[in-house]
């Protein structure tokens, strides 16, 4: 098979495009042609006039090395990859050792834990929050009644962070051994749908995703996995052996004490009290650069309209998602981040006093607004130097200070992008109205943000403005604020996956600084499970 990449048609093109514009593209004659399949399907509409489908397509063709020879120096042609998933390891028939454990239960989690049920090894996973159905519930009691349950919420609980998302499924990372496609493809089987496989910017939508960490855990529990939710690990136990720290086992919320010697650190970015207990037993861990600014919300027909011209509400097209970004004359860089288009903005705090903002959406993306953050990228040695856990503190600062400025309800503060650019406070909403639940309070934004995020943050809008119309239109809404665009802390590790001083202990996704979003929090669960059952297997050869 050939992959053959960049393959341009026009929005409503006939399917007999596609074979037409294979043959062309190859120079072959039709019958040279065997069969085609769509690997990958995305848009191009930097031209609004004249928006195009992008296709990679797999060929298969009469003589494929005759074709292959002749665009060599061609990287659209090339032989289709074997993006085939194949286990590293088998776990021993007869277990000879304690189970591997798992903290945490989202994304990064999840796949950790599905592999390692995969290749035999009956991990135990363990989770603070509740089964997906019940943590749905109180998720919903602090947006519906102001009731913040802080071990179940937005953040805690199966499924992690993003299940109450808009559940993108792409990410930037390099990815040579295609282990997305094996997260895709357990997706699908857990009951997403297909075109996750082939659209370049899949995304599953809130409800979808609940069925789905159902499916799986049943997948993990059929394969002998084993979870148990509303069982935090307060404390680790670090015993020192021929001068190297080693994990003996953990600590539960529940007074159990779990032995354990292989353990995956999944925790999330806003297991703040895990970090601070890890910091005080001495597991390594330093502050790491994160963003912090508002959500900001436009009606999304005025995105469509600015991104797609008359071709907005095509249905090859969907709802009209965004980019931006801009390096300010204070130095800071302000971008969009985590854009949800046809969502709304949710309440995503974890502690009490607190007031964090974030972005989720249904499959369908047919709520009336679109939101993203509107982020400032900050930096520990500047903005919260001097301590690893600095960046929590920063964090809370702000959080609490929007608590306050929204009136202590958890209500969002909020302001008019006009007003916020006069330098005023917004006393009423214009046309546009907040999605946020429990509700938005018209207040003045920048006493709950640093002055530079502020500053950055009116020099960016109006150029955002210049590259997607109505963008800083006086009427858009900003809420905030946002503090969890990823984790404030990096718990190093090794080549080996291993923290860089605790034997057994496997730093891993996005609360351990080595991942940001769905995609690529599964990923590195993947690959830290690799990495866990060589060292199983391993010590296991040696005895
Ligand atoms: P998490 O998903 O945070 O999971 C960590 C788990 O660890 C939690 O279940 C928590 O309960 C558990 N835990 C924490 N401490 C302990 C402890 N001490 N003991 C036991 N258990 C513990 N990303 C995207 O790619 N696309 C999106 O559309 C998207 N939208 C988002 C929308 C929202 C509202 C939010 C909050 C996040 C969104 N994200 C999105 C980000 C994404 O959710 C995270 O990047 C991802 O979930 C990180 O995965 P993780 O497994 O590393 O950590």
């Amino acid at each position: 098979m050939i992959r053959l990449s960049e393959l341009k048609l026009p929005l409503d093109h006939p399917p007999e495009a596609i074979p037409a514009a294979i043959v062309a593209r190859l120079g072959i004659e039709p019958a040279d042609l065997i069969t085609h399949s769509i690997a990958r399907r995305g848009n191009d509409a930097r031209k609004r006039s004249a928006i195009l489908l992008v296709y990679s397509v797999d060929v298969e063709l009469r003589d494929e090395a005759a074709v292959l020879a002749r665009f060599a120096a061609d990287v659209n042609v090339r032989p289709t990859p074997d993006t085939g998933y194949r286990f590293v390891a088998q776990a021993p028939a007869v277990p000879t050792r304690p189970r591997p454990v798992v903290i945490g239960a989202g994304p990064c989690g999840l796949f950790a834990g599905l592999i390692l049920a995969q290749m035999g090894f009956r991990p135990i996973i363990l989770d603070r929050g509740k089964l997906v159905r019940e943590r749905t519930k109180d998720t919903w009691g602090l947006w519906r009644r102001s009731e913040l349950n802080p071990e179940s919420n937005v953040q805690y609980g199966e499924g992690g962070a993003g299940t109450f998302s808009d559940g993108k499924l792409y990410c930037r990372i390099k990815d040579p051994r295609h282990l997305g496609r094996k997260v895709l493809t357990e997706f699908v089987k857990a009951g997403a749908p297909e075109e996750i496989l082939t659209e370049a910017h899949p995304h599953i939508g809130t409800f979808r995703l609940v069925t789905m960490v159902e499916s799986m855990r049943a997948t993990i529990e059929a394969l002998g996995g084993e979870y148990r939710w509303q069982h935090r690990v307060e404390d680790i136990e670090i015993e020192e052996v021929a001068g190297e720290r080693r994990v003996r086992g953990l600590h539960l919320s529940t007074g159990e004490f779990l032995e354990a010697d292989h353990v995956v650190l999944a925790v999330g970015h806003s297991a703040r009290d895990t970090f601070h207990m890890l910091h005080d037993r001495g597991v390594h861990i330093e502050a790491k650069p994160f963003s912090i600014g508002v959500r900001i919300e436009h009606p999304q027909s005025w995105v469509d309209r600015a991104r797609y011209g008359n071709c907005a509400g095509h249905p090859d097209l969907g709802a009209a998602a965004y980019a931006l970004s801009h390096h300010c004359a204070n130095g800071r860089t302000v971008y969009s981040f985590c854009m949800c288009p046809g969502g709304r903005v949710v309440a995503a705090a974890s502690e009490p006093g607190r007031v964090v903002t974030n972005g989720m959406s249904q499959y369908s993306r047919q709520e009336f607004n679109a939101n993203s953050g509107l982020v400032v990228a900050i930096d520990p040695d500047k903005d919260y130097p001097g301590h690893p856990l600095a960046g929590i503190a920063f964090q809370r600062k702000w959080e609490e200070a929007a608590f306050v400025a929204g009136g202590s309800t958890y209500h969002a503060p909020g302001q008019r992008v006009g007003d916020f650019l006069a330098k005023r406070a917004s006393t009423a909403m214009g046309e546009v109205t907040p999605s946020y639940k429990p509700g938005v309070t018209p207040t003045d934004l920048s006493a709950c943000l640093p002055d530079y995020a502020i500053e950055a943050l009116r020099e960016a809008i109006p150029v955002f403005g210049r590259q997607l119309p109505r963008y800083d239109d006086p009427d858009a809404v900003m809420t905030g604020v946002e503090t969890r665009t990823s984790s404030p802390v990096r718990i190093r590790r090794g080549a080996d996956f291993v923290s860089v001083n605790t034997v057994g202990l496997y730093p891993a996704g996005e609360g351990a600084g080595y991942a940001g979003g769905i995609l690529s929090a599964a990923i590195d669960g993947i690959k830290v499970a690799e990495a866990m059952a060589l060292s199983m297997v391993s010590q296991d050869s040696s005895l």
